[in-house]
């Protein structure tokens, strides 16, 4: 069953909603406890994104030696953010919680730790356009909202969650600037080697780099990756990801504006209201694209990205664009070069993240948002669940 069958089967598909909410109340809730075995030995984590910090942050927990291994020159991966655009985090790239709110002290673990930060869900009030043959129809969203659907973060983001809750406990961990392109598992130890040459060693990895970046053999392995990750990797398509954000005098437009195109097999794109529930009087209108209807912007950049985006929102709401613009930032995920993608697509067979997610030799696990053994990934809670899973087999 692919993922698009089992939102089907789930009853609730709809694009009435952002984007992955409906998948939620389908994806593995239950999980078993992390039990520390007699593991003794030590760690590398190989990125610095959702999982390898939420892997990290565990075996710190656990009191297991570890080294957070990031190629970039800081962590978040793709949740970064624009703290300069407005007087609200801006997310380049992970936005919403998709899922219960119980998510975030479920990644911090610890009942001690009081966590405030807010998160917003949509209400039936709220509007839905439709620009479709040249019309825009506008409703209020109603029923489809409900408890399990999408939520904001307001006057915070995905980022700054991990950076208070997280990134505290991990940072003395986590070293940057290091780029592995090459993991050897053939002997007792695993060996990973930096694009400047520099070996590092431990008993165990957490290979938690995009896999896009797989698919286009930016790591090595000696041996190479068993045959089942090889065929998944060969057959995944990941989608291109695109965010644009613009700011305007007056807010025109509706909580959410979609299209024809909004939802097909090869990609999704929407507008929405980026400032909603922010307090802040600037309007900002965002732009999330992924697959190929992020492709037709990638076409663009700077004045001409600008000019493209602003004639097609002029077209739906007679000129007010253009005549209210203030500011633009963009974002092309592909052009991120430890990202260079969006994520697997929504389409894809679960056999591909279940095959990629399955640890090598007792030596080598892989955690993040594409390498998930549920029937749900490419988001911030999969690559949290997955490094709790790739943690609690580890230490087995
Ligand atoms: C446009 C867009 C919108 C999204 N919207 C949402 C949303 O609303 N909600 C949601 O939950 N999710 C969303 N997602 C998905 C979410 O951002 C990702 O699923 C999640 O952040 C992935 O975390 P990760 O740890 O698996 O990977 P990453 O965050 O990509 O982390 C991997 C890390 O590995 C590093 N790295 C790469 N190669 C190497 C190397 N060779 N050596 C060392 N380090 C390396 C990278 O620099 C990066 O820091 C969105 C993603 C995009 C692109």
């Amino acid at each position: 069953m692919n993922r698009r069958e089992f939102v089907a089967a789930c009853s609730l598909f709809g694009i009435s909603l952002p984007f992955q909410s409906f998948l939620q109340s389908c994806s593995e809730d239950d999980e078993a406890p992390i039990i520390p075995g007699d593991f003794e030995g030590s760690v590398l984590i190989i990125g610095a994104g959702a999982a390898g910090m939420a892997a990290g942050y565990l075996l710190e927990q656990l009191g297991i030696e570890y080294q957070i291994l990031e190629a970039d020159t800081t962590y978040g991966g793709r949740f970064r953010t624009d703290t300069t655009f407005t007087d609200f985090p801006i997310p380049l790239g992970a936005e919403w919680l998709h899922v219960s709110e119980a998510e975030l002290p479920a990644i911090v673990n610890n009942e001690a730790v009081e966590i405030d930060t807010r998160l917003l869900p949509y209400s039936p009030t709220d509007t839905s356009g439709y620009f479709s043959n040249g019309q825009l129809t506008v409703n209020e969203v109603g029923s489809a909202v409900n408890d399990d659907q999408d939520k904001k973060f307001i006057g915070s983001s995905w980022f700054d969650f991990f950076e208070e809750y997280i990134v505290p406990s991990i940072q003395s961990k986590m070293q940057f600037n290091t780029q592995i392109t090459s993991i050897d598992y053939s002997g007792d130890k695993v060996i990973a080697t930096d694009m400047d040459g520099m070996p590092y060693e431990a008993d165990r990895l957490v290979l938690t780099v995009p896999l896009k970046l797989l698919q286009l053999r930016q790591v090595n392995f000696r041996p190479d990756l068993p045959n089942n990750k090889q065929n998944a990797l060969a057959s995944a398509t990941i989608w291109s990801g695109m965010k644009v954000f613009l700011k305007f005098s007056e807010a025109f437009y509706p909580t959410f504006l979609y299209f024809d195109d909004s939802a097909t097999n090869e990609g999704q794109r929407l507008y929405y209201d980026a400032a909603y529930g922010q307090n802040s009087a600037d309007n900002v209108l965002g732009l999330f694209s992924v697959g190929k209807q992020a492709e037709v912007y990638q076409n663009y950049s700077g004045d001409a990205l600008r000019d493209y985006v602003l004639n097609e929102l002029d077209e739906i709401f007679d000129g007010k664009a253009s005549e209210t613009f203030q500011d633009i930032l963009a974002q092309n995920w592909n052009e991120k070069p430890f990202a260079r993608a969006a994520y697997l697509e929504d389409e894809a067979s679960s056999s591909i993240s279940r095959a990629m997610s399955k640890s090598i030799d007792n030596k080598l696990y892989f955690a993040g948002c594409s390498y998930t053994q549920f029937e749900d990934w490419s988001s911030v809670h999969t690559a949290t669940r997955s490094a709790r899973d790739a943690v609690r087999e580890l230490v087995r």
